[in-house]
This record gives C-alpha cells, structure tokens and sequence, in this order.
C-alpha cells in the first residue's frame, strides 16, 4: 500500500521504516531534514508539507506527532491533511494527546468521508524499533479493520478500545496508573532501605508478594536490583520523566473536564513536575526515587 507519514521522530522514525521493510511504499514528511533524510535513503519519497502528502496518491495516512496542537494543525489547518486528502482515505493519529482533541479530529475527518483512528502506542522507543509496540486503536470497527495490517508492520498488540477518543482514554489511563505506581514502589523501596533492608532482598519479596507490579519487577527504580533497568545505568535510556509528565498531565486535564476526582494522579504529577524543575526531566522516570532517598 502507499501510505503517507508525518512525524519521522524517536518514534515514527523507526515506525516508519518498518512499513517499508514490510514492503510498503511511503511519502514522508517531517520539517526536520535529518529526519526525512534518513527514510529518504530507504527509498520513501518526500514532500514539502501535509498538503502534497495527502495528495500524493497515498491510500493512507499516519501521524506521530509530539502533542496535540501539532495534531490539530497538521489535520485541521488551511494547509493541512483535511483540506487536501481524497474523500475515503484512511488516518491514523499514533500520536499521545487529550481524547477531546483525538474526538474533535476524527470527527472533522468524518464529517468528510475520511475514517480517522486515534491509535497512540506503548513500549517506548525499543518497541517502535523491534515492530512490538501496543497500539490502543479508538474508531469504528471498519477503519479497524482497515488499519490492522498496517498498524501489525509496527506493532504486536492491537487492541480495538472502542468509540474514537478510546486509544487515547486507555493511553492515559494505563500511563497515569504506572506514574503513581513508580512512586508507591519508590516510597517503598527508600523506606525498606533507610530501615536497614537489603535492596535486593527487598524487591525480591515484593515481588512474590502482593505489592508487585511492572515498576516494581521490569523497572525496578533502586539502583542495583535489576542489572537491566535504567536505574543500574544512572537512569539513562528509558522512558523519560518529561514524557510521563507530558501524560500525566493529559489525564489530569481529562479528568478535569470530566469532573473526575484523580487524586493519586495529581499528587504524582506534581511529584514529577518537582523532579523535573530540579533539572532532571531527561532521566527515566524511576529516578523519581531520587526524591525519597537522603544519599542521592
Ligand atoms: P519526537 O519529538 O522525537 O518526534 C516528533 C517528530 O514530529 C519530530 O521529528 C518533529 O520534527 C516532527 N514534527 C513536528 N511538527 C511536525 C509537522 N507539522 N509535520 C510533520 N512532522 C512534525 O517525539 P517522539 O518521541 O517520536 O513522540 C511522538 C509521540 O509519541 C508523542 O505524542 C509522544 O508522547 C508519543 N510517545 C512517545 C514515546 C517515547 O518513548 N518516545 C512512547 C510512547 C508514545
């Protein structure tokens, strides 16, 4: 298929170069240059904007894009997607942003014949590059299964979360969830350690216990406990702290329209938002435990 892709960063770069190496044909554009030069090199062609994308004979469009504001202006604007797209052409937005926005674009798109998918991804910058990420896919079922061959050249899962705006629902839920599990894991660990616990033997019960979960097991965030993690490298790579700032605060501003109480989630956001005032906003969010711990 020929498919249109905007957005060629630490994530839709990868993404994009694995529907070539499924055999697709792309149009890429990316206002970076070094960007689309990379894609260019595997054989995408390339455009000087939205506009020549989406009239560029593609059957399908895809959009990893850094927030919302970027979404709205590359789909709704006077040189965008919407305005320049054939009537039937299939969108996919994998970018992370509010389900409001997700809802307000996808139906601008509908309203104009074009079926639009919000399919936000996890499994971070590894799982883009692998072709394993989980997509969360918000829209009707026939652009679902429209889109299910393109979306499993990138991904493993692909999970159909209903009505448009759900991908983006399941996205910051899951996301906040893991947010302020990172700090109940981190309390956790600082206190076990400051009362004379041995790091490793302590996350060891946890995690035969009933406080196990993902940050307690995968991303363990005590330096040491886990050889692999983040925190046993200075918290480098990973999944940055801005990053989960950036969803925590999507859900927060969802809640709040929804007059959803999300208490756990606010604390945790501000939590994070310190961390990263301090100047530590590039590091995995793990080292959140910074905070809790007197040596660090
Ligand atoms: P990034 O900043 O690396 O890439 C974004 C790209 O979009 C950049 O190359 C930028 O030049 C490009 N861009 C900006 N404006 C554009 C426009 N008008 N047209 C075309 N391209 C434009 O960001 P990323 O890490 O790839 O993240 C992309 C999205 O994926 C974000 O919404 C992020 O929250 C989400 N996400 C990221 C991760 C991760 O681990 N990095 C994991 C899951 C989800």
């Amino acid at each position: 298929m020929h498919i249109g892709f905007l957005g060629l960063g630490n994530m839709g770069g990868p993404m994009a170069r694995n529907l070539l190496k499924a055999g697709h044909t792309l149009t890429v554009f990316d206002p970076s240059p070094l960007a689309t030069a990379a894609l260019v090199e595997l054989g995408a062609r390339t455009t000087n904007g939205p506009a020549e994308l989406a009239r560029d004979g593609v059957a399908a469009i895809i959009t990893m894009l850094p927030t919302a504001a970027h979404v709205k202006d590359v789909y709704l604007g006077a040189e965008g997607l919407l305005a320049n797209v054939n009537r039937g052409v299939l969108l996919i937005d994998s970018s992370t942003i509010d389900p409001l926005s997700a809802r307000e674009v996808a139906k601008a798109a509908a309203a104009q014949g074009n079926p639009m998918l919000d399919a936000p991804v996890s499994g971070g910058t590894g799982g883009a590059a692998a072709g394993t990420l989980t997509f969360m896919v918000g829209g009707t079922d026939s652009a679902f299964d429209h889109a299910q061959p393109l979306l499993a050249a990138m991904g493993k899962n692909i999970v159909h979360c209903g009505a448009s705006g759900n991908g983006q629902v399941a996205k910051i839920a899951n996301n906040m969830l893991l947010g302020i599990s990172m700090v109940g894991v981190a309390e956790a660990m600082a206190l076990g350690v400051s009362l004379g616990m041995d790091a490793k033997v302590l996350a060891g019960i946890i995690n035969t216990s009933s406080g196990r979960c993902w940050s307690s097991e995968i991303n363990n965030p005590f330096p040491g406990v886990l050889e692999n993690a983040p925190a046993s490298r200075g918290y480098s790579g990973g999944f940055g702290t801005d990053l989960m700032l950036k969803d925590l605060g999507l859900a927060t501003e969802a809640a709040r329209h929804a007059k959803q109480p999300v208490v756990l989630g606010a604390a945790a956001q501000q939590l994070y938002q310190t961390f990263s005032l301090q100047g530590y906003g590039g590091l995995d969010f793990s080292a959140i435990i910074n905070l809790f711990r007197r040596e660090a």
